[in-house]
């Protein structure tokens, strides 16, 4: 949720921030935005009340739902790039498989212990997130709510607003996943080609949107 105040300082036409999930004592510390009065209540609703407050930013709405098969193309909707900080393999495929077929660049972040995982994405130019998990087992870490230092996450969301940010000044950006490691203070860059045999990108085949479509939150 740093990220939605971040690009709602930046000013542009509209940030929508989704999230079905409610506010739980982990996520105090870890969200500088969520308070202890806040526990119980939609983490979206939350943000936006709060960001409101804080900068009292009018191009923002919030979306109090899990994003799925059956809602992605409404909550999508004329949206110029989605920013992943979903904690569900399952829907970063799901925004995969969206993003690639209408062509919607976005950003996948991940975090985990003292890691942090971001890639690019822009369907067309880059490789896509099935390139680089089915052609190289580069499983996105994931944050499990216990298990994740605080600083992690809010540091891979203020890189990954710059990645916004950059890509919107029109900066051409690369696919290479970075994989931080905030003890040893090192990024790898990992380049991702983009696989010809992609069933996402190159046979454009989207399962999640098709034959296999997930509902509501996904733990996986
Ligand atoms: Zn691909």
């Amino acid at each position: 949720m740093l990220a939605s105040l971040l690009l709602s300082s930046m000013k542009y036409d509209l940030v929508r921030i989704i999230d079905g999930d409610t506010i739980s004592s982990t996520d105090l510390g870890r969200q500088s935005l969520y308070s202890a009065d806040d526990i119980g209540k939609n983490k979206a609703e939350v943000a936006f009340n709060k960001i409101k407050i804080l900068n009292g930013n009018k191009n923002m709405e919030f979306k109090n739902e899990y994003l799925d098969s059956y809602n992605v193309e409404t909550l999508l909707y004329k949206i110029n790039i989605v920013l992943d900080a979903t904690d569900s393999f399952k829907t970063r495929e799901l925004i995969n498989q969206y993003c690639v077929r209408e062509g919607i660049p976005w950003v996948m972040t991940s975090s985990y212990g003292h890691m942090g995982q971001l890639k690019f994405i822009n369907p067309g130019k880059t490789s896509c997130l099935e390139c680089m998990t089915a052609g190289r087992d580069l499983i996105p870490i994931n944050c499990h709510y216990d298990s994740v230092e605080p600083y992690v996450p809010q540091s891979v969301s203020s890189i990954s607003t710059s990645i916004v940010s950059q890509f919107l000044s029109g900066i051409i950006l690369d696919g290479d996943l970075r994989f931080i490691d905030f003890n040893s203070m090192e990024i790898d860059r990992i380049k991702i080609e983009r696989r010809p045999s992609c069933k996402v990108c190159q046979n454009r085949i989207f399962p999640l949107l098709t034959d296999e479509k997930i509902k509501g939150r996904q733990l996986y």
